[in-house]
């Protein structure tokens, strides 16, 4: 049996929290017009402050524009810029900014080793639920991306989200649609089950998914997805460690990005490496840190990005 649990030491910078999208359930997002924009020399100072011994990923995450929007180039051009940032300090970055156009895609795959954008759910009924005021999260839409970054060779993450309303033949359907594409294209390098979590902010009254269900999902993930796909859990929304340990047992694999704060989740705060290894040890598991971007998508990689993980890679192993 792997006893080994991976996890990315990772920063977030979020460069707007505005988005046209309203999902139910948010804990994010402030309304456009509403929110305070972080300028390019903002990004760099925080950056700059940043222990780029320890820390290796900067995860971009990001309100959304309308793709009609004619803000949509200034807030395009913010998260390239924030991506050319994080590299010139020697971090490697990871945007997930909702769904892009191709040659979004094309800019981004020069600056990202990786990008992401979760499934969520597959069937559409949530468009009339949870995401009645969010049309970018139209499951048609978010397929292509997963095919899109397929054909572009991006490796990608996604994932879905537990708690929205789903039976479980909706998660066994978009785990299978998640399953095929990466088939096709060989590009899903993790998939992420996220326990929806209840927060002050958001709009619907949704209860936090029962994380005593998530083993059971692990398991079932597990066959379905194919080998090699990592399954990644959000370790401070299973704050049990029980729990937390069980999910392991079931088949998860990774632990994702641990950021000072999860943005997505500000009310629950990311355990420590200590005190992770206070669970995981006497489990007899190991924590291990990974790069965002997984060995066997190195060779997509522009001979700029390659020399970029191959620095953050040396850093690593004198780190650990
Ligand atoms: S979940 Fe994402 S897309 Fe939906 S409202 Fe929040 S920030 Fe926007």
């Amino acid at each position: 049996m792997n006893t080994v649990i991976t996890y990315s030491s990772c920063y977030t910078v979020v460069p707007t929290y505005e988005c046209f999208n309203r999902c139910s359930y948010c804990n994010f997002r402030v309304d456009p017009g509403n929110g305070v924009s972080r300028t390019s020399l903002d990004i760099f100072d925080l950056l700059q402050k940043l222990d780029s011994e320890r820390i290796i990923e900067i995860l971009i995450l990001s309100g959304e524009v309308h793709p009609a929007s004619q803000k949509r180039a200034v807030w395009f051009t913010k998260i390239q810029e924030t991506c050319d940032i994080a590299l010139s300090f020697g971090f490697l970055p990871h945007t997930n900014v909702g769904p892009l156009r191709e040659e979004e895609m094309k800019q981004l795959k020069k600056v990202n080793v990786s990008m992401g954008l979760m499934l969520e759910q597959l069937d559409p009924k949530f468009m009339k639920t949870v995401h009645q005021n969010a049309p970018s999260k139209e499951p048609k839409l978010r397929l292509e991306q997963l095919e899109l970054a397929g054909k572009l060779k991006i490796p990608f993450t996604t994932g879905l989200l537990l708690g929205i309303g789903e039976t479980t033949s909706d998660i066994i359907e978009s785990l299978k649609a998640i399953a095929q594409i990466h088939q096709k294209w060989g590009h899903i390098q993790e998939v992420i089950l996220q326990p929806h979590s209840v927060g002050s902010q958001q709009e619907a009254n949704i209860p936090s998914f029962d994380p005593e269900k998530l083993p059971g999902i692990i398991a079932q993930t597990k066959k379905i997805l194919p080998e090699g796909v990592a399954i990644q859990i959000p370790p401070n929304l299973v704050p049990e460690p029980n729990f937390l340990l069980e999910c392991l047992d079931a088949g998860a694999t990774d632990l994702g990005g641990i950021s000072p704060i999860d943005e997505v989740n500000p009310e629950y705060p990311h355990p420590t490496h200590k005190s992770l290894l206070t669970i995981l040890e006497p489990a007899g598991w190991s924590l291990k840190p990974r790069l965002p971007v997984y060995p066997q998508y190195y060779s997509w990689l522009s001979p700029e990005l390659q020399q970029a993980v191959r620095l953050k890679k040396k850093s690593l192993i004198l780190e650990y």
